[in-house]
């Protein structure tokens, strides 16, 4: 792949990081993605389109609204250079086609559930299905429509149990912590134990389905491994604070696990037979 479409990926990844910043703020507050443009959240200015250069702009106004000089999340600069990592990482790796291209657009959607998923602790359903529709239709025969579809559906049912497993296992550990329910039958404490005992949401269940579809089952397995390495740190930071606290988003590292195992692929097949020869 040559240096100048690599440069086009991520220049392009950049302008569709602008415009995931623009989903990642509206969407969870239901206002068109659309329409209005961009304005400044605190002044009402509309900005100028020299405003909105990815990157770069964020950079010249030293992170401000060039009208009132409110500080502008790096989250914006942020996702742009993210996106233009995407956009050029997945294209040097597969050249530019339609199968490439649609790649990019599930990662790129994979960064905005974990951007949004950072802030509020969920992910909107909407956008998830559409990443997950999105992975099964990245086909190269037809059999791989089928294909996809079974490896997202083992992994969506294999998050399931392991999510049925893992909240047991907190059940019987508030349960063992606490004298009053320890006198009562479970039949009468199981369902009426507070949502915090789930210990995965459901747009997790979704990213793995998404994940299963992409990589494979053997692959999608490696990547959720490596996302609870990945996560094993952050997990230890929160040790002792409130449960709410606690509850630490997990998409980001799914997501940048399926990332890391997509574009190292070949790298992790080789390791994986080296461990069976
Ligand atoms: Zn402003």
């Amino acid at each position: 792949m040559g240096a100048i479409e690599i440069g086009l990926a991520a220049l392009f990844g950049a302008i569709v990081g602008s415009f995931l910043n623009v989903v990642i703020y509206r969407l969870p507050l239901g206002q068109s993605i659309v329409y209005p443009s961009s304005a400044c959240p605190k002044c009402n200015n509309n900005l100028k389109p020299w405003h909105n250069i990815p990157i770069l702009s964020w950079l010249f106004l030293s992170g401000k609204c060039a009208y009132c000089k409110e500080s502008i999340s790096v989250q914006y600069p942020l996702v742009e250079l993210a996106s233009a990592l995407i956009a050029a990482s997945i294209i040097a790796k597969m050249g530019l086609t339609v199968q490439s291209s649609l790649v990019a657009v599930v990662f790129l959607l994979l960064l905005t559930l974990s951007v949004i998923d950072y802030y509020y602790k969920m992910a909107p359903d909407s956008l998830n299905l559409l990443t997950l529709t999105l992975a099964i239709l990245v086909i190269f025969t037809p059999q791989d429509l089928l294909e996809n579809f079974k490896n997202a559906l083992l992994l969506a049912g294999g998050m399931a149990l392991l999510r049925f497993y893992l909240s047991y296992y907190l059940f019987v550990k508030i349960r063992g912590m606490s004298i009053n329910l320890k006198k009562s039958p479970w039949t009468k404490n199981y369902n009426a134990l507070p949502r915090m005992v789930e210990a995965m949401g459901e747009a997790d269940i979704m990213v793995a389905a998404t994940m299963g579809a992409l990589l494979g089952v053997k692959l999608a397995l490696c990547a959720i491994f490596l996302s609870a390495i990945i996560a094993m740190p952050f997990m230890l930071l929160q040790r002792g604070k409130s449960d709410e606290e606690q509850r630490v988003p997990f998409i980001p590292f799914l997501a940048v696990a399926t990332l890391i195992v997509y574009l190292l692929d070949s790298q992790i097949y080789r390791f994986l037979e080296g461990l069976y020869a």
